[in-house]
């Protein structure tokens, strides 16, 4: 199997570099584009393992290329960590109900950077275990194979990471959760600070679930929990 290919969407040559160095010396192959157009291009040749997405690109917004990713095949799935100046808080939670898996605050340091590829390389390969078939909780079914939830026969279009919160959660049903817990099994790591990463997904998947969202219980000051 050749090594996962890495785009990496960056208009500073210095820090595309950068990026590039040190992916290529944990083995990984690297392409780069400058703009949102150079990456669609790239993207329509090959598709990459992951994508390192800029939001600030001379032609436009990197969060409307992530969005635009989420609605197509096979984009849906490709796992996204965006790489950005803007650290605020806003544009953290943004950039997730963008349906991006990871996100990093510029500057940064490459070897953190190169982690945390591997940490949603980790995540997004581990093939669930095919056994499971269909789990089901009153209106909301949970097809574990195909990655498909549905309520009341309807399919709800989850990203991966939010469809993993639902199957962590729901294989724990009537266990408490704790945000720390959640971010390790769904994130693949623990990092202080993030906490509120796991709240705004949970009000995301909430809001998706419709009829089915009083399934997902807070447990205020701890975590939380699926309702058996
Ligand atoms: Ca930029």
């Amino acid at each position: 199997m050749p090594a996962p290919l890495i785009l990496i969407v960056e208009d500073e040559e210095d820090i595309a570099r950068l990026v590039a160095k040190a992916l290529e010396k944990e083995g990984f192959r690297t392409q780069r584009a400058s703009s949102l157009a150079e990456a669609q291009e790239k993207l329509n040749k090959e598709t990459p393992d992951l994508l390192i997405l800029d939001l600030m690109l001379p032609d436009g917004d990197g969060l409307e290329l992530c969005k635009v990713l989420r609605y197509q095949e096979p984009g849906r799935h490709l796992p996204i960590i965006i790489l950005t100046a803007k650290g605020e808080e806003i544009d953290r939670i943004l950039g997730f109900e963008m349906g991006a898996d990871d996100y990093i605050v510029k500057p940064f340091s490459p070897k953190e950077l190169a982690l945390r590829v591997k940490a949603v390389l980790r995540r997004t390969r581990t093939p669930e275990p095919a056994e499971e078939g269909v789990l089901r909780f009153g209106d909301l079914s949970i097809d574990v194979a195909r990655h498909e939830a549905r309520v009341r026969g309807e399919p709800v279009y989850l990203t991966r990471t939010e469809f993993n919160l639902l199957l962590t959660l729901a294989r724990a049903r009537g266990k408490v959760l704790t945000r720390e817990i959640l971010l390790d099994k769904v994130w693949g790591y623990t990092f202080e600070g993030y906490a509120r990463t796991v709240d705004t997904h949970v009000r995301r998947l909430r809001k998706k679930l419709g009829p089915c969202a009083h399934l997902i219980e807070t447990v205020w000051g701890v975590g939380y929990r699926f309702r058996t």
